[in-house]
């Protein structure tokens, strides 16, 4: 199997043909799963439009290259063959239930990611709290209204000469950036130690911050293919992150977080806290939509958190099955 190329080891059945009947195809979200639909509705002879609300392609995927380089090429890939094809691509186009009557299309695919709510714990909305969206939004510029809640005068500064000198257009340059400059204290506690905490835990250690990571769980990283898993587990461990399991967070505070292990209380002191916990599905568009007679399909995280991989192989089975 692969987690990118869905027909790898189903060539047999996997097989891409032309479309019987061309039908026009709203693909709403540019992250992996709307790109990889898009590009195989195109590749059958749909007639293909794509809307993302932000600049640029990439989805949630830009931001975990950040943390993962690997993951870059990935949407590399995936952009050039968006750009290649003859697909109607509208970026900077929030898509809601206005547009989609005004496009009129035979077909939605709806790829627009997980929802990332605050967990309910005391002190989560602080100004020294990130939670996984705002991290995101923050370094990849996508919502100055989070900058000006979040960061000093100086520390916006910085961002906007980032941008204008393009800076946050790519990851490869930002992972250069974050490793002289980041809104972040050097020590850091991240709540969450599932594939998302772990990845962000290895980005910021080796960009010299003091890190702890917090899990609810007994394991960290279980989402990870198993090589992957031990790679970063490794280099956690090698740089001293401290991996606390069995955690419930009691509260976070200005300057500590204090938690409970085994009913026994604790504290560790930091200076930033990184939520990397509650990405649920997101049905929000669907909800919308759902009162206009129009077929529509879930994909990718909005469906149910199912990382690259599930974005990948939703987006190849839709393209293919539409
Ligand atoms: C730090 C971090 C590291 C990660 N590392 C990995 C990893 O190593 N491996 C892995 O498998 N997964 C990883 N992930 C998870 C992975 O990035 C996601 O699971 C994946 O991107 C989901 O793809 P998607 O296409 O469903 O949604 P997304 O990539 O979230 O894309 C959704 C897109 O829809 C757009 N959108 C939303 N609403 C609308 C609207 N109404 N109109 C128009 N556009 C809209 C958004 O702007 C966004 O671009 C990581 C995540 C993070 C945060």
């Amino acid at each position: 199997m692969c987690a990118i190329n869905p027909q790898t080891a189903f060539e047999d059945e996997r097989v891409l043909t032309p479309a019987l009947e061309k039908k026009h195809i709203l693909v709403v979200g540019g992250g992996p799963a709307g790109m990889e639909a898009a590009r195989v509705a195109a590749l059958r002879g749909h007639i293909v439009t794509l809307c993302e609300r932000s600049q640029r392609l990439g989805g949630t995927v830009f931001f975990s290259s950040l943390a993962y380089a690997e993951n870059a090429r990935l949407v590399e890939y995936l952009e050039r063959q968006v750009r290649q094809l003859p697909i109607e691509l509208k970026l900077g186009q929030l898509v809601d239930k206005e547009l989609v009557k005004q496009l009129s299309p035979d077909e939605v695919v709806i790829a627009t990611g997980s929802k990332r709510d605050a967990p309910a714990i005391p002190g989560a909305e602080g100004k020294n709290v990130f939670s996984g969206d705002e991290l995101r939004k923050l370094l990849t510029g996508e919502d100055p209204a989070i900058a000006k809640k979040k960061l000093s005068i100086t520390q916006r500064a910085m961002m906007t000469a980032g941008s204008v000198i393009s800076v946050t257009d790519s990851a490869a340059k930002m992972r250069e950036l974050s490793k002289l400059w980041m809104p972040l204290g050097k020590r850091v506690v991240i709540v969450g130690g599932g594939l998302v905490g772990v990845e962000l835990a290895e980005f910021l250690v080796e960009r010299g911050r003091i890190v702890t990571v917090l899990e609810e769980g007994e394991k960290f990283g279980v989402e990870l293919s198993i090589v992957r898993r031990w790679r970063v587990l490794h280099t956690l461990k090698e740089h001293q992150v401290n991996l606390i399991a069995g955690v419930t967070v009691a509260a976070i505070n200005d300057g500590s977080v204090t938690y409970s292990v085994a009913g026994e209380a604790a504290v560790v002191s930091t200076d930033s806290v990184i939520l990397a916990v509650g990405a649920t599905a997101n049905h929000d568009l669907a909800s919308q939509l759902s009162d206009l007679s129009i077929p529509l399909t879930q994909i990718g995280d909005c469906g149910g958190v199912s990382y690259i991989e599930g974005a990948m192989h939703q987006g190849h089975q839709v393209g293919r099955e539409i």
